[in-house]
């Protein structure tokens, strides 16, 4: 059996691979760009193109494709074979320009507006920094895309230059601090993946799993998580089979898989690899969701990414776990051991409290999905409202900071806090706080929010771009101090003062917190209609804007996209409920109705006086029941057929205020119809026999 570090990346053009087959020259001129972004020379990519080819074709690859992210969230590839008319027989070829640029046919992806129909061209330009890989027997090779213009239309262009922003900000600043040696800032991240496994058995007999991803009807089964003995739990063999499966093909991919373990929920799971530059990570993660999926299927499971597949039962997302490090080896979250380096942590700590305020709605924006509305505020995930945790000893060294005065930890020596130097402080020993949206665990922020089916680029494009802002505001400062040290530590102070109604250490699922963030001012975006416009506020256009991240057009686009895609799924799901209801709900239980009132007057014929009461009970809640859900699919219709279609943001209003609650209430005469309707009668799998259909 070959050991992980013998196949480890076997599938990857990495580092290694580019060593062994690359001349000496080009391998260290496309390091270069990988590592320092310099632009890319064509002699260099063609020979690139050379090695990579030869290395695919003799790994039994016969395609090649170039692997983006549009905005749909998924990721797309159109496949081209190497092949080649040589001389009279076939060869493999492949050059430095196919490498360089693609030209998918990208009409039939969203652009919102930025690729008018007639001008259908769009192009795939090769990312370096990201690797190639194989899968299917085709090279992948990632790429930026974009439209004939230059105007970003995926989330990868905005996501490398959120880094490039961030890179250039925190630059200056350590520039200022000192550190002269530090070439490159990177943003690092370690996405923890949630998902359900089900049997494909009962997957297959749901329609509302098949078209939208979730259950859109449901009673709660008789177990759910109330004994929280899935958490942790003991992994069936059957799972446990689709894991090292999973994890085998992910390591042959380079991705670092590295924990697993049961969620909270019967049938949920989580995979966590080790973290990476953010760009690696976001790929990573898009193929780590496309694998997981496809080998389940192999299983005879398959994998649910919706954030909210089960009404009541908890709900999945992604953990993003984000820090940012320097090419000398330092975290720069890291409180380290010496004021200096407290100095250096407190200005970045200070950054991501300051833009986490200043942007809530840009991170509330960046996860907000239909999906993901389910599951934000219901009680299991974060909430809608953005804070942040950051430990009782942080928080006590930002009272001390506040007010001048001498940081005392409780067991730790009392430091002198002056203006040159900053409190010494250790790494927070307190307990983890779980339902904080953005918290601080130790060395890095764990930002909740991200739905489990969600690429993460959004959400870190917003924390990038965000901090490398404040980061800028602050070098902007610095730079003309005539006092370094005290501007730096009024600069820190001001900070603190002005937004320290971010930093929430309490429990985010109480509602007592829904009306103090309401009191400290601190916004409260239920559902995407509600988030999404905020991303076209001044302030954020702005910022955005002369971070150099989006463009006003691109920002407009990804606007009406996303609403977009917040509607069609509304309009998917309510298309589906009316499909199940009548064609099969309704009919069911009129099945169901007519056996009881069968049953009934055969009792009444036999003229022995037996009871029929609790036919007619259930009879006679049923058929009110059933008129509740005649009604409810008729209202659900008649709303669907007038959505007003002009505005896209009336029309994602409209679709929070008229659609969803129709659809919640017929959800509701449905899931009581379920509980009293006999279950060979029921035309579905419950809740019961779908969570806990992997045995
Ligand atoms: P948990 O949050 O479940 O206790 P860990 O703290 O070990 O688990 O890490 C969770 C994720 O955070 C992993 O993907 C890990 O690689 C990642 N991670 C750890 N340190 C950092 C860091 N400095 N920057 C970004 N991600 C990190
Ligand atoms: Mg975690």
């Amino acid at each position: 059996m070959m050991s992980i570090p013998d196949y480890f990346g076997s599938m990857v053009f990495d580092d290694r691979a580019m060593k062994e087959s690359l001349p000496q020259g080009i391998y260290e001129s496309l390091k270069r760009t990988v590592e320092m972004g310099q632009p890319l020379d064509i002699s260099v990519a063609n020979a690139v193109a050379f090695a990579m080819k030869s290395w695919a074709v003799e790994r039994g690859a016969t395609h090649y494709t170039h692997w983006f992210q549009p905005l749909t969230g998924i990721t797309a590839e159109k496949h081209d074979s190497f092949i080649a008319k040589g001389d009279g027989k076939v060869i493999m070829e492949f050059s430095g320009k196919e490498l360089i640029k693609g030209e998918p046919d990208a009409s039939s992806f969203p652009s919102g507006g930025l690729r008018a129909t007639f001008e259908a061209r769009g192009y795939t330009v090769w990312d370096p920094t990201s690797y190639a890989f194989i899968k299917d027997k085709t090279l992948c090779i990632p790429t930026a895309f974009c439209s004939y213009s230059g105007e970003a239309l995926d989330k990868k262009t905005p996501l490398l230059r959120s880094m490039e922003a961030i890179n250039r900000e925190a630059l200056r600043v350590l520039k200022l601090m000192g550190y002269e040696d530090v070439k490159r800032v990177t943003p690092s991240v370690g996405p923890e993946q949630e998902y359900f496994l089900i049997d494909k058995d009962v997957y297959e007999q749901r329609p509302d799993l098949i078209f939208t991803g979730r259950t859109l009807f449901g009673a709660k089964p008789p177990k759910g998580q109330e004994l929280d003995d899935h958490y942790f739990g003991s992994i069936k063999p059957r799972v446990a089979e689709y894991m090292a499966e999973l994890n085998e093909e992910l390591w042959k991919h380079g991705v670092y898989a590295k924990t697993e373990h049961n969620e909270v929920a019967p049938a949920q799971h989580e995979l966590a690899p080790i973290f990476t530059p953010v760009n690696i990570s976001t790929d990573h993660n898009q193929l780590t969701m496309e694998l997981m999926k496809k080998i389940a299927l192999k299983h005879g499971m398959v994998c649910l990414l919706a954030e909210k597949p089960f009404s009541g039962v908890n709900g999945s997302g992604k953990h993003n776990n984000w820090s940012l490090s320097t090419d000398t080896g330092l975290n720069l979250l890291s409180p380290g051991e010496t004021p200096a380096d407290n100095e250096l942590f407190l200005i970045f700590l200070t950054a991501v409290i300051k833009a986490v305020d200043e942007y809530q709605d840009l991170l509330r924006l960046s996860v907000a999905t239909a999906g993901n509305d389910h599951r934000l505020g219901a009680n299991e995930a974060p909430p809608a409202i953005v804070s942040m945790f950051i430990g009782d000893e942080l928080d006590a060294v930002l009272d001390a900071i506040e007010s001048s005065k001498h940081y005392s930890g409780s067991e730790r020596k009392e430091m002198a806090f002056g203006v040159a130097s900053l409190p010494k402080f250790l790494r927070d020993t307190t307990d983890r706080n779980r339902t904080s949206p953005f918290a601080f665990t130790g060395n890095k922020f764990e930002f909740r929010m991200v739905g489990s089916s969600d690429s993460i680029a959004c959400a870190n494009i917003m924390i990038n771009s965000a901090v490398a802002w404040e980061l800028k505001g602050f070098a902007d400062k610095l730079e003309t101090a005539k006092d370094f040290d005290k501007a730096l530590h009024r600069l820190i102070k001001e900070a603190i003062k002005e937004h320290r109604r971010i930093v929430f250490n309490g429990n985010g699922y109480d509602e007592s917190w829904v009306k103090e963030a309401e009191n400290r001012g601190l916004l409260n975006l239920r559902t995407t209609a509600d988030a999404m416009p905020k991303l076209l506020d001044k302030k954020n256009t702005n910022m955005l804007t002369s971070m150099g991240v989006f463009t006003m057009p691109e920002l407009n686009s990804r606007c009406e996209i996303m609403l977009d895609n917040y509607s069609s799924t509304i309009v998917i799901e309510g298309s589906t409920m009316l499909y199940m209801t009548r064609k099969e709900i309704l009919p069911a239980v009129e099945e169901y109705m007519a056996e009881l009132a069968r049953c009934m007057s055969m009792k009444e014929g036999l003229l022995m006086s037996i009871s029929t009461r609790s036919e007619e009970e259930v009879l006679r809640r049923l058929s009110k029941l059933s008129d509740d859900i005649f009604d409810g699919a008729d209202e659900l219709e008649n709303a669907m057929n007038h959505i007003p279609c002009e505005d896209i943001f009336k029309k994602s209003a409209y679709m929070r205020d008229e659609i969803l609650p129709r659809m919640e209430s017929l959800r509701k005469a449905v899931d009581n119809a379920e509980v009293i309707t006999a279950k060979e009668y029921w035309p579905y799998p419950d809740y019961g026999d779908i969570l806990y259909s992997v045995k």
